[in-house]
């Protein structure tokens, strides 16, 4: 069995797909599914990933999901422009999307809620689906996959209201940032040195934040009167 063997993050994968070639009859519905197991705790990532190509593998089976989507991210795993093998009837000309994890109790959490509707509302973009396109695996399947936790009610509003992060910038942050002030503490400034560091101060010399730079100050204090007081 041939798998694409990636793993994205959202924007990596919205790339993917914007230039992705779906097809001559491109896939015209999502199937959504479960793992059940592996859950979110047992999911290793290309460790799993291995094991599911194995495992499909010993049905004899030429394909798999299309895709799975974990908390470490989203994984191509079937190419999305020939059907997979993941829900009997519903297989020819859709995408079949596993959510890592059991969610016959709880609903998706965390990383894998934000890559899930991102990769189901990309999905749909690119594909021009809408949500009566969206098919569980349980609506041609006695399963509860996707798991009885999701509906397909608490899903729609999910991905309407579904916001992307904003890409993070590969550009080094501005020098400002990098050298910004240290934020003042309170320093104590012992009696003997008050002198000196009301003259460092009073003549912006340099900024007092802490125990050296009143050393500082007052070797500098001490400097200076020597010098204003050597005889012409
Ligand atoms: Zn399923």
């Amino acid at each position: 069995m041939e798998i694409i063997n990636r793993k994205l993050d959202l924007h990596e994968f919205e790339d993917y797909l914007s230039s992705y070639y779906f097809g001559a009859q491109p896939a015209n519905k999502l199937v959504i599914h479960h793992t059940w197991r592996p859950t979110k705790e047992q999911w290793q990532g290309q460790i799993s990933i291995n094991g599911l190509k194995s495992y499909y593998e010993g049905k004899g089976w030429s394909a798999g999901p299309h895709i799975f989507v974990a908390e470490d991210g989203i994984w191509l795993f079937s190419p999305m422009r020939k059907d997979g093998i993941h829900a009997g009837a519903l297989n020819h000309l859709s995408i079949g999307i596993e959510i890592v994890g059991d969610y016959d109790n709880e609903k998706w959490e965390g990383k894998t809620k934000y890559n899930a509707l991102g990769t189901i509302k990309a999905l749909m973009f690119y594909l021009h689906l809408e949500n009566k396109d969206i098919l569980f695996h349980r609506d041609a399947s006695p399963k509860s996959c996707p798991g009885w936790a999701i509906t397909k009610e608490w899903l729609f509003a999910e991905l309407a209201s579904f916001r992307k992060l904003p890409r993070i910038p590969s550009i080094s942050p501005a020098i400002e940032e990098i050298s910004a002030p240290i934020p003042e503490e309170e320093v104590m400034v012992p009696i003997w040195a008050t002198d000196a560091v009301s003259f460092v101060l009073k003549h912006r010399l340099f900024e007092i934040r802490n125990q050296d730079d009143i050393r500082d100050a007052v070797k500098f204090y001490r400097l200076y009167n020597l010098i204003q007081n050597e005889p012409e």
